[in-house]
């Protein structure tokens, strides 16, 4: 995966540093313009995921929108040049001010959660005088078969409005002058491989769809969210996921109306493989069943194996000797701080560096300052080839 050149870079930075692979991201969003935009389909990506300027210029440049779940990332999809026209915004808990930062932007639209939140968002637009865009959020109650902090489209999940509560729905929209319904939205869960989820949410929409149009509401658009998931185990073997089968599944699973414009919220699935967290080796030390590999970069730098079990594929890039066993850990004062366990790896020693792969979501925007901890620098390959390793 690294090259000679790139290792011999590497070695003269500070550790602990994320890298990014920017040739890898535009053909990855190349795949997503080639099987999905050129469908008529938009795209926005999942800021959350990562929000690097170099990132969103391609992402932008590419053609994609934004979705955003806080005020500060519509600032900062604007400050990256993209209109309030392509930004979506989602959330159980916008504030005030935060919805007030969407309605001074006119954004696409505000996918709203609850009946409550309709109704703030009704009152903040008639005091300022706008129509706020709005999708309602539906939680479709379909299994995602994910990690359960990242399922987020069950009944049991805090996200979206059920649909027992769609009949008041109903009943309170006309009373919402201030609201312009445009769609339905849906999110239901992140790290899905299998399509399968993918297609019975299909097959609510379908049916939602047929509901709001009985109660005389025509939607413009239907935004299906994200949640397209990434191989961690063998990145080199996918390193772009299989958008063709994604997008055709949609495609062929949902029944449109004329006119209809359909939307998707990407994060990991566009930015997960194209970053890793390259980390020195500090420590070797001799475990009863393993050995433990101790480097610079710990839970602080990334924290999804601690977080959600998260399994992420390490390398290590300056050794070729024959495997042993480790476990490779972080150095904070926590035993989920660890990377990976009872794996082999070629011989390790103090000074060797690893790459922990498919850290380009959730990784170095989930950062920490945690035991007082530097934060994380980030390089590019375009950079890092033209020998200016600025940030
Ligand atoms: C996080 C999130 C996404 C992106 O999820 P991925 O799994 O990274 O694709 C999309 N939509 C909403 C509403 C989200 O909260």
């Amino acid at each position: 995966m690294f090259s000679n050149t790139q290792i011999k870079s590497f070695k003269k930075l500070q550790t602990p540093f994320y890298y990014y692979d920017l040739d890898l991201l535009s053909r990855t969003l190349n795949q997503i313009k080639e099987h999905g935009l050129s469908k008529g389909f938009h795209v926005h990506f999942a800021i959350k995921a990562n929000f690097n300027f170099p990132i969103l210029k391609l992402v932008k440049e590419a053609g994609l929108g934004i979705d955003c779940v806080s005020g500060k990332e519509i600032e900062r999809a604007i400050e990256a040049g993209f209109k309030p026209n392509q930004i979506a915004f989602a959330g159980v808990g916008k504030t005030d001010e935060e919805i007030l930062t969407g309605l001074r932007h006119n954004i696409f639209s505000f996918n709203c959660e609850s009946l409550q939140e309709l109704e703030i968002l009704n009152e903040l637009a008639f005091s300022c005088g706008k129509t706020a865009n709005v999708s309602i959020r539906i939680n479709p109650n379909v299994e995602a078969n994910t990690h359960k902090y990242i399922t987020t489209g069950l009944n049991e999940n805090k996200f979206g409005i059920t649909a027992d509560k769609l009949p008041a729905l109903f009943d309170l929209l006309p009373s919402f002058k201030a609201l312009n319904l445009t769609g339905i939205h849906f999110h239901i869960g992140s790290q899905i491989r299998d399509l399968k989820p993918f297609a019975d949410l299909c097959e609510k929409v379908n049916n939602l769809q047929d509901l709001f149009e009985q109660k005389g509401y025509q939607l413009e658009h239907i935004n299906l969210g994200g949640g397209y998931g990434i191989d961690y185990e063998t990145p080199d073997e996918e390193p772009v996921p299989d958008f063709k089968s994604f997008f055709d599944l949609f495609e062929h699973n949902l029944e449109l109306r004329e006119g209809q414009q359909v939307h998707f919220e990407l994060g990991r699935s566009i930015v997960g493989q194209c970053g890793s967290l390259i980390s020195k080796v500090l420590y070797i030390k001799e475990g009863i069943a393993t050995n433990f590999a101790v480097i610079d970069a710990g839970m602080t730098e990334l924290i999804r194996p601690a977080l959600y079990q998260a399994s992420h594929k390490v390398d290590v890039l300056t050794s070729s000797k024959p495997e042993k066993i480790y476990d490779v850990v972080g150095p904070i004062c926590e035993s989920s701080d660890t990377f990976q366990r009872g794996t082999l790896l070629p011989e390790i020693k103090r000074g060797d560096l690893v790459a922990i792969r498919s850290a380009g979501a959730y990784g170095e925007v989930m950062s920490s300052g945690f035991n007082l901890r530097e934060r994380v620098k980030a390089y590019y390959s375009h950079k890092l080839e033209n020998n200016n390793t600025g940030q």
